[in-house]
């Protein structure tokens, strides 16, 4: 559900984050339950003011109502008074809180949700991440909001390791120190209404050293689910139960396979991904492209 989960999260960077009809309107009936499901939007108040829809001009007025209550209308300057389509005037309110709740789940943390003293940014909790047990925060802002995030980080919690989600693409270099910033677009998705994180991808971003020539850029989600699915079609096919069992077969480390699926080049070296490949049956060029798996 790319389309409303991006949206979605892209309104958190506005201080109170509103979905008119006309935004949720573009969305799917499974999107937008699964969006009201997780309890991520909720309806409020009937908005007051709309844009006509009568000319091309697209003006902002305030809804007049007929004093019945039975209609409403706006003042257009070339149609008159043309009526507004009531369902035009349902709205919905994001919830930033919730994402945070749903986000500490998602993750398994340990440890209360906290609001920091800097409004939007959340405290999530810790877990065992990357060999340490970094602190978990989230901050519904836009990207001009992140040195001063990340500031108050460090007011509350000191120079602590941490991962702070954000729901924008943060710059790549690494300004925060010691707080990793993650884009939650990036690390979580929304599905049936349950959330779910992908924990490799964060610890990728925790990891303190690139080594040289690896690139900074992570293979896109569709790429590491299409080698997943690769992985998994062998797995069935040699009733193979998890993953681990799977390193075992493949006389391979379970992180150096997670790696692979990763393109994390520190995992591991060509030449075992070459074996790796020739074992399961699965040419390079397959392996390297994001689509729908051959059969096993
Ligand atoms: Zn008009």
């Amino acid at each position: 559900m790319e389309n409303a989960w991006q949206l979605f999260l892209r309104q958190l960077a506005s201080a109170d984050p509103e979905f008119t009809y006309d935004d949720v309107c573009g969305w799917s009936t499974d999107e937008f339950e699964a969006l009201t499901g997780a309890g991520l939007i909720s309806e409020m108040a009937q908005a007051t003011h709309v844009s006509c829809e009568a000319c091309p001009e697209g003006h902002w007025e305030r809804v007049r109502w007929s004093e019945d209550g039975h209609r409403a209308f706006i003042p257009c300057p070339l149609a008159g008074t043309p009526d507004v389509n009531l369902e035009r005037l349902r709205r919905w309110r994001g919830s930033p809180k919730q994402l945070a709740v749903l986000l500490a789940q998602a993750l398994a943390l340990s440890g209360e949700i906290e609001p920091l003293p800097a409004s939007r940014i959340w405290f999530l909790g810790r877990r065992r991440a990357s060999g340490r047990t970094p602190y978990f925060f989230f901050a519904a802002i836009g990207p001009d909001e992140l040195p001063a995030m990340i500031e108050a980080v460090r007011l509350a919690y000191g120079r602590v390791a941490g991962v702070l989600f954000v729901p924008f693409s943060p710059p790549t270099s690494t300004e925060g120190g010691k707080v990793r910033t993650v884009d939650i677009g990036k690390a979580a998705s929304l599905q049936d209404r349950r959330m779910t994180v992908d924990l490799p991808f964060v610890e990728v971003q925790l990891g303190d050293e690139r080594p040289p020539g690896m690139s900074a850029k992570h293979p896109p989600k569709s790429l590491r689910d299409h080698r997943r699915a690769i992985l998994q079609a062998y797995m069935e096919s040699k009733e193979i139960e998890d993953m681990n069992a799977l390193g075992s077969h493949l006389r391979m480390d379970r992180s150096a396979l997670y790696g692979m699926v990763r393109s994390d080049k520190s995992k591991y070296g060509e030449s075992s991904l070459k074996a790796m490949l020739t074992k399961i049956g699965c040419p390079r060029p397959t392996w390297d492209r994001a689509a729908k798996p051959g059969r096993a």
